[in-house]
């Protein structure tokens, strides 16, 4: 039988942050596609906050993901 691991080192913080850093780049203020930004991602142990600054307008966006 099989059975599917997650690869040692990576965190469910880790994929939270990729799906972020691949999905959610564009601007909601302007539309511009930060196509080599990422996500910054801090976490308090129970709740992820996530900040992404726009390079073009410097819109700030922010996200907040509860790991619970
Ligand atoms: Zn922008």
């Amino acid at each position: 039988m099989s059975i599917r691991r997650t690869p040692r080192g990576t965190t469910a913080l880790d994929r939270l942050r990729e799906r972020y850093t691949d999905a959610e780049r564009v601007c909601s203020s302007c539309g511009y596609d930060d196509v080599d930004g990422e996500w910054s991602a801090k976490t308090t142990g129970s709740d992820v906050f996530y900040r992404h600054i726009c390079p073009s307008c410097g819109a700030i966006e922010t996200r907040t993901l509860s790991l619970k």
